[in-house]
């Protein structure tokens, strides 16, 4: 970890011209500007909310986004909640939310389960606190809960995550009455949002969609799968 606190280099592309260079920031503005996009994973699983994200999962923003989580880079708060916003507009301005929300329904934001020994280590909520800065103006209620025994995602293929979430997504606070707009860093096989959705709506939510800064773009079916290191 000690590449990414490292205080001057860039939480992007590690040059060391300053913290957040001008080539990683017109990455995040091009995104912008092209707007949000709705995602769904291949294959697609079962039970999949309608998901918006702003931009693909590699090079520099899923170096950020990892810097942010787990390397205590949260001056990259700024770029990554400006992506999420994008994303969380999508969803806000497309059905069937925006129908809900035309009808007068409420809406709540909920970040997407983290595992409590990450919580523990990293002493600060990194989802929510991008919740919050992304859309400061609507309600944020940190419902959802991983149960024990949940493995890190990373480094699990899409069966092996589908199992390891399966019924070990619960709620901890009430969602009922309202459409929650689940919030995550990165859209994978899909498999986090699934077991929340199912949570949300056990819970009485009225319905659920989603939107995340990246999304994983799979790459061509001949290259190896690389799991990604496990998080310790
Ligand atoms: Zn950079």
């Amino acid at each position: 970890m000690a590449d990414l606190v490292w205080p001057r280099q860039c939480g992007g592309c590690e040059s060391t011209r300053s913290r957040w260079c001008a080539r990683c920031a017109a990455i995040v503005r091009d995104a912008l500007v092209a707007g949000p996009q709705r995602v769904q994973p291949d294959p697609c699983p079962p039970g999949f909310p309608p998901t918006w994200s702003s931009v693909s999962y590699d090079g520099p923003i899923a170096h950020a986004l990892k810097a942010y989580k787990d390397g205590g880079r949260a001056d990259l708060l700024g770029p990554l909640s400006q992506l999420l916003r994008t994303a969380l507009a999508g969803a806000l301005d497309a059905p069937p939310l925006r129908g809900h929300l035309v009808r007068g329904g409420a809406v709540l934001i909920v970040p997407a389960p983290s595992r409590p020994a990450a919580y523990r280590k990293r002493g600060r909520h990194p989802l929510l606190d991008l919740a919050r800065a992304a859309a400061p103006e609507l309600p944020i209620v940190d419902a959802l809960r991983f149960g024990r025994g949940v493995r890190d995602q990373a480094g699990l293929d899409a069966w092996s995550r589908a199992t390891n979430l399966r019924d070990a997504v619960g709620l901890r606070r009430s969602v009922a009455g309202a459409w929650v707009l689940l919030v995550d860093d990165v859209v994978t096989t899909g498999a986090t949002l699934v077991e929340s959705r199912r949570a949300l709506l056990a819970g009485g939510a009225v319905g659920v969609s989603a939107a995340t800064v990246a999304v994983t773009r799979r790459r061509a079916s001949s290259e190896p799968f690389t799991p990604r290191a496990t998080l310790a």
